[in-house]
């Protein structure tokens, strides 16, 4: 799972309460760690575990695309369909057909079986905590439609790009091989959401068509590996073959019936005879035994690389693989896997393969390969922030489905697009907001959205955010911060970084950390000001030469909390009086 919900979700018991496609996938890969020739994506060693089980959710999620163009964790139209993500044992969920998730707006009271009438006793503690939550008129028609997850049938403001790589990609349905595309993008542009919708639309005009064209989609950042990627495509390719196979297996089945009946009927087949269908029936049996699933680790990388590159040659066809997040595949792994993907045509014998990489960095190319560079980049198309009027559309759009009539007070989607506006553009940051207003005012039993929970929202998300940056700080720049925060604790102004240092080198002592030079704590100050934790600007103190003079950008209180969570940094105890030490000085 690739979404960022976690980092951004407001409600805690919301996502513990929502299984995700990678507990599917844990308990999955728990079972077939057992027999490991079972199905494609098995065999694990104990130390892949985890990262197996990651992809085995993934394979199964790409899995769905099929029907369900989907990052993962819900279902592409939530209205109406079943929402498998969210599924909680104690709600009835089939008396619409539909699931919900214990807090959401979903929840349709009447449809609630939470009575057990044999069982008051137990009934009584939980009885009371979710009256009070579903308590009033919930605000939410169907939240999931603002998740990251769910793939919008509308995509407004990408018109240009969607025509773009329709225009790239109807080669295939030619039958010709489409020119790889490079997309580029900051994240929340919507490049995912377009790809994938324009994937469903590939792949279903051409079984209209009868073309054979298959799209096969990979989050690299979840796939980060080659070996990883190789093995899923391998995989994804065998269990089509198989399909296929199986479909042709019924129709010669079906003609050797009828020939042995009447031999009129192969004229206009290739086969003479009853025999010669026959043999083909047995050749076709044979070949589905004979594919071999990719282990997720285990066997050298040129082994994976031919199964993969025989299961996609196994019939004609044009092959379009979507890359997404391909950055943090170069950046985790090089660019082996695209070199390899990018001179398969030359060899491939029945089909033929076509790249559409994803990037949100655009500069990532600088560390290709000039050939993997110039066969990636045939195409380029770039997708632009959006601005506030865009988000505006995006929102108007989405809240329609997914807030009850007349619940959202009207500066709500102005402001929530003007937020994410200033940051960058940013169409996922919008539609956090927005659902996360649209909680708060759910949890202050309003019956509308106003425009303070924008606000309030919009505290709540930056605070989510650096709480889980600082979070997942190295000890010492944890150190270096947590001095900065002790000075400004008390009352200094203007701190620069050799008082920062003097504070960080007395918490070093105190919980036996090493101690860095000077030079390297000034980076780790600079590291922070990237991260927007702190604000270091450069003073000149004329012949004294220059130093940096350092503030705080977040909420003191939580984040030294934050800090103090830390099991080493928790470690100092009494850390006033040393920093009172030094004005004594
Ligand atoms: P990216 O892949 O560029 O980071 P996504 O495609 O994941 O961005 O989009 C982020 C979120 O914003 C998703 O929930 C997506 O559905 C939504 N979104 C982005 N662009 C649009 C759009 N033009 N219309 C409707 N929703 C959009
Ligand atoms: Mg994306």
């Amino acid at each position: 799972m690739t979404d960022d919900d976690s980092n951004t979700s407001t409600d805690g018991g919301d996502s513990s309460a929502v299984p995700d496609d990678s507990d599917v996938g844990t308990s999955t890969t728990e079972e077939s760690r057992v027999s490991t020739d079972d199905s494609a994506s098995t065999g694990t060693d104990a130390s892949e575990s985890t990262d197996a089980a990651t992809d085995e959710g993934e394979v199964q999620t790409s899995e769905s695309e099929k029907t369900a163009p989907d990052d993962g964790d819900s279902p592409p139209e939530a209205e109406g369909s079943s929402l498998s993500g969210g599924v909680d044992a104690g709600v009835d969920t089939d008396t619409q057909g539909r699931s919900v998730d214990g807090f959401s707006g979903g929840v349709d009271l009447e449809d609630l079986d939470l009575d057990d009438a044999d069982d008051e006793e137990a009934d009584e503690a939980s009885r009371g905590l979710f009256d009070d939550l579903l308590e009033g008129e919930p605000i939410f028609e169907n939240k999931e439609v603002l998740r990251p997850s769910y793939t919008p049938r509308k995509l407004p403001h990408r018109e240009e790009q969607i025509n773009n790589m329709a225009t790239i990609l109807v080669t295939a349905l030619r039958g010709e091989t489409p020119s790889n595309i490079l997309i580029y993008g900051k994240t929340g542009t919507g490049k995912t959401a377009s790809a994938k919708f324009v994937s469903e639309e590939l792949e279903t005009t051409s079984e209209k068509y009868e073309v054979p064209c298959e799209v096969e989609y990979i989050n690299c950042e979840v796939t980060d590996t080659q070996y990883r990627v190789l093995a899923q495509l391998a995989n994804k390719f065998i269990e089509k073959n198989e399909a296929y196979i199986e479909r042709r297996l019924d129709e010669l089945d079906d003609l050797r019936d009828d020939a042995a009946a009447d031999p009129a009927v192969l004229d206009d087949t290739e086969f003479d005879s009853v025999a010669a269908v026959e043999t083909r029936i047995r050749d076709l049996e044979d070949d589905l035994e004979e594919f071999e699933p990719v282990p997720m680790t285990g066997w050298p990388t040129d082994r994976v690389y031919s199964t993969f590159f025989d299961a996609v040659d196994y019939h004609e066809r044009v092959v379009v693989i979507m890359l997404d997040e391909i950055d943090k595949l170069v950046e985790k792994s090089g660019d082996d896997t695209l070199y390899n993907l990018s001179r398969m045509n030359s060899e491939l014998e029945n089909s033929r393969v076509s790249i559409m990489g994803i990037s949100n960095d655009l500069k990532f190319t600088d560390f290709l390969d000039p050939r993997v560079k110039s066969s990636l980049g045939e195409e380029e198309i770039v997708f632009p922030p959006y601005d506030a009027t865009q988000l505006r559309d995006i929102l108007q759009h989405r809240s329609e489905i997914s807030f009850k009539p007349d619940t959202l007070s009207d500066d709500v989607i102005p402001l929530c697009a003007a937020f994410a506006a200033q940051e960058h553009g940013d169409a996922r940051r919008a539609l956090d907001l927005l659902r996360t207003a649209g909680e708060l005012a759910e949890r202050d039993r309003t019956e509308t959205v106003e425009e303070k929970h924008v606000r309030h929202a919009q505290e709540k998300i930056e605070l989510d955010r650096v709480v889980e940056v600082v979070r997942t700080l190295p000890t010492q720049s944890k150190l270096v911060l947590y001095a900065t925060i002790l000075l400004e604790e008390n009352g200094v102004h203007n701190i620069n970084t050799g008082e920062v240092f003097n504070i960080y080198k007395r918490l070093c002592q105190e919980i036996d950390a090493d101690v860095l030079t000077q030079r390297r704590v000034t980076d780790l100050i600079s590291e922070l000001d990237m991260l927007g934790i702190v604000n270091a600007v450069v003073v000149s103190k004329g012949r004294y030469g220059r130093t940096k003079e350092i503030s705080l950008s977040v909420p003191l209180d939580e984040t030294e909390a934050v800090l103090l969570s830390d099991s080493r940094v928790g470690e100092v105890e009494e850390a006033q009086p040393f920093v009172q030490a030094r004005f004594d000085n």
